[in-house]
């Protein structure tokens, strides 16, 4: 393989092409060529890094040297001054980006910010992702030809279990266990579904995997089927997914021809074909019963369970349903060993999580970190603190059907098991974080709107509840509240988790719950004396 002195890597995630990344590209071509570096310089578009706010960015290694925010405008002064007369082009460094810890990342591929670990994201940001070459050579295919090559069916599930992996789609199942399930029930026809659907407001972990790195995604599949007996998967993508999806089908096209995806693969006389299935935009569709209605060509409405999915899923056959960044584990698991994963996290909840940030804070984006680090933590050290010096007032856990905590709770350890105990739902990964101006019931609203929308309609409970709670709320914002109304919301919250068919219907209360028990105050404050205490509600003369 050819070397070179350099390598220019341009971030390529949608935000970075909306803001001009392809120009940026383009015009890094013209430049390199202008200088006659072609032949000493290599130049990719590679997936997000995680900085939204420098996007897009172009680094230069070896000297890990980030440029960011970049307009193509920049590019005759980085590629003049940094690749033709060595010096860093420090005006277009990206400014107070404090990125030396990602940086030091990307060179060493291994986290080096306090307490950041990359396994799902190793190569996110590093390789080009339209390259089976790149994957490759960071360590791609190997943990498919070492499985082909040298394991048993249960011994692939048998190193998850002792890894200790847990979904990571929200409830934390744990991840050998439903292989083995799968493995083990009964039927010569099974599938293997990826479930990338991630339609969770606020959640765009699965997207950057996936546009980052597809190829990972191919090869758990194809380990996943080959664990549990499948000969057919199915990603099913959310359609709004438009480069992720290209990037896949891409990908997929290159597997097959590599001998990665097909017939006999390896020569173990293992077979498999991988689709590609667009989802419609239905938020429920992310519910893996209503993805399989889906994939069937029906309603995407959620099944009743039982049966499962492990036992009657695609086309009443046994079918495996893993989440994108749960898949994305299995590789480096198998290539490293289940002691080296439980080096990370805490011993029951081992390994990773992918958090998106957002919010009131000064930074943005993305981060892999192991289980078990604290919210203060994340606000502090990733976020670089809320902005404008606020005080953080709550956060929202796992996206829209995720938990409220107050302020008191930012201490408590992100993993399964101490979520749990404290009633916190960890969810997709999605960190929503507000300062001390945000609205409870404006909150708790915005949410219900949502969820009254996303309704599939099936069962009564979620159709009226969630409909009936956004109008008790939008009363309580608008000065026409009733302290009745608080026992009604708590009665509707229960019932909705008690009596709906799926997890949309049972979790679309906890938040108006979590307000109720942590912000009561501020909520009867709303209804005693007309007052929204933030002045954002339509009482106080704003329009929301
Ligand atoms: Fe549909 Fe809601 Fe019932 Fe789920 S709980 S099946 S989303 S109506």
């Amino acid at each position: 393989m050819k070397a070179f002195r350099s390598m220019v890597l341009v971030s390529s995630d949608p935000l970075s092409i909306e803001r001009g990344a392809n120009e940026v590209y383009q015009k890094l071509q013209q430049e390199i060529k202008s200088y006659d570096l072609q032949d000493e310089i290599s130049l990719t578009m590679v997936g997000d890094v995680g900085r939204h706010d420098s996007s897009p960015m172009v680094i230069v290694y070896p000297e890990a040297v980030v440029y960011g925010p970049v307009k193509a405008e920049d590019v005759h002064t980085i590629v003049e001054e940094h690749l033709y007369k060595g010096r860093i082009a420090s005006s277009f460094q990206a400014p107070t980006r404090e990125l030396t810890g990602r940086i030091a990342w990307l060179s060493a591929r291994k986290g080096t910010l306090p307490a950041e670990q990359r396994i799902v994201l190793e190569r996110a940001g590093l390789i080009d992702p339209d390259s089976i070459d790149d994957y490759i050579i960071h360590d791609g295919y190997q943990a498919l030809v070492t499985t082909l090559t040298t394991l048993k069916p249960n011994d692939v599930y048998e190193t998850l279990e002792k890894a200790g992996l847990r979904g990571r789609g929200g409830a934390g199942f744990p991840t050998g266990s439903k292989w083995k399930f799968v493995a083990k029930a009964p039927g010569d026809k099974k599938y293997v579904i990826c479930n990338a659907d991630e339609s969770e407001p606020g959640t765009f972990k699965d997207r950057l995997i996936l546009e980052g790195d597809p190829h990972a995604i191919i090869e758990a599949m194809a380990i996943a089927a080959y664990a549990v007996g499948a000969d057919e998967g199915y990603i099913y993508i959310r359609g709004e997914y438009e480069l992720a999806q290209k990037r896949l089908v891409h990908a997929i096209g290159q597997a097959y021809e590599m001998g990665f995806l097909g017939e006999n693969l390896m020569g173990s006389g293992f077979n498999f074909e991988l689709h590609v299935h667009s989802g419609a935009g239905a938020y429920i569709c992310g519910e893996e019963t209503a993805l399989i209605e889906s994939i069937e060509g029906k309603r995407g409405e959620p099944r009743a369970r039982p049966p499962y999915p492990t036992t009657h899923g695609l086309w009443g056959k046994p079918s495996l349903v893993n989440n994108v960044e749960t898949l994305a584990n299995v590789p480096p698991i198998l290539r490293h060993g289940p002691d080296w994963y439980r080096s990370f996290g805490t011993p029951s909840s081992p390994g990773t999580k992918v958090y998106t940030i957002l919010g009131n804070v000064n930074v943005t984006g993305l981060i892999e970190v192991p289980m078990g680090i604290t919210l203060r933590e994340v606000i502090a050290i990733y976020a670089k603190g809320m902005k404008n010096d606020a005080a953080f007032k709550l956060a929202q856990t796992g996206g829209s059907s995720g938990s409220v905590i107050p302020a008191s709770m930012q201490d408590t350890p992100m993993d399964f098991d101490s979520f749990s105990k404290a009633g916190v739902a960890l969810g997709s990964g999605a960190l929503l974080i507000c300062a001390e101006d945000t609205c409870v019931i404006d909150l708790a609203r915005v949410l219900l709107n949502f969820f009254r929308k996303e309704s599939c309609g099936k069962c009564n409970p979620c159709r009226i509840g969630t409909q009936r709670i956004y109008e008790i709320l939008t009363n309580i914002s608008e000065g026409t509240g009733k302290m009745q109304d608080l026992n009604d919301l708590m009665s509707l919250s229960d019932n909705l988790y008690q009596l709906s068919n799926c997890g949309l219907g049972q979790t679309a209360g906890a938040p108006v719950r979590d307000i109720l028990n942590y912000f009561r105050a501020e909520v009867e404050a709303h209804i005693r004396l007309k007052v929204c205490p933030t002045g954002i509600c339509p009482m106080s003369g704003k329009k929301i």
